[in-house]
């Protein structure tokens, strides 16, 4: 019988992909950013757009880049409805002591913050990386700071798969699709078990019920509130 206990809400969805989150001011987490392109080219950073799909905030993939990263808003559908566009840093991570990869939705800020790191310290994955959070719960003035531990020259390949984020945690809609969610009437398929991912966010140790999982959030309008406004890096 596919009927579960709410008292083990989260136990059982198959999220390909979890958030990663320091809830807490001073909380520390030891990680692995599986990154190793000196010059950064194999970070996940993305242009999309935050939309609500069935009451649940997601990302969509604009369509307004080209191949050649030109810019084209009129080939975007979300773009000329007025969805503001956002360049997004999903900074995928191995979390040692939960043995799972994760990812850390950043906004553009953290690049510069990122790629100083990387011309000091070099490859990413060499080293593990401590993340201690500096701010309160619901601070809009939360920082990161990034302490690398000692270097072991690790590579990728050393840990577990990065997840493919386009098409899931990031949504790749067809232009039709695009324009089902501007009328609303867009419904992730499987959106049952597996949509959770964006609404979770920051939440997974103390929601309750899907109505109150976010309560500091306000009403997300047509994705005009980004992640990168409350936290800056
Ligand atoms: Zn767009």
């Amino acid at each position: 019988m596919p009927k579960i206990s709410i008292q083990n809400a989260g136990k059982y969805s198959q999220t390909a992909n979890d958030f990663f989150s320091l809830e807490n001011d001073g909380d520390v987490k030891k990680v692995r950013f599986l990154y190793q392109e000196p010059d950064g080219s194999d970070m996940d950073y993305y242009l999309v757009h935050e939309v609500e799909i069935d009451g649940k905030k997601r990302y969509v993939a604009c369509k307004a880049v080209d191949d050649n990263g030109e810019l084209h808003p009129e080939d975007c559908p979300l773009c000329q409805a007025g969805y503001r566009r956002v360049e997004k840093l999903f900074l995928q991570l191995y979390v040692e002591d939960e043995d799972k990869v994760k990812t850390w939705d950043r906004g553009r800020n953290f690049v510069p913050k990122i790629m100083t790191y990387i011309n000091r310290y070099g490859s990413l994955v060499a080293q593990p990386i401590e993340i201690e959070r500096r701010g309160e719960k619901g601070s809009t003035s939360t920082t990161y700071e990034l302490f690398p531990l000692d270097k072991d020259n690790k590579t990728v390949e050393d840990f577990p798969e990065k997840q493919e984020l386009l098409g899931s945690f990031i949504l790749d809609l067809t232009e039709d699709e695009l324009y089902q969610v501007i009328d609303g009437t867009y419904v992730v398929p499987g959106t049952e078990s597996s949509n959770n991912n964006v609404a979770r966010r920051g939440a997974s140790s103390n929601r309750r019920t899907s109505n109150n999982s976010a309560p500091q959030r306000r009403t997300p309008s047509r994705g005009a509130r980004s992640r990168s406004t409350t936290d800056t890096f």
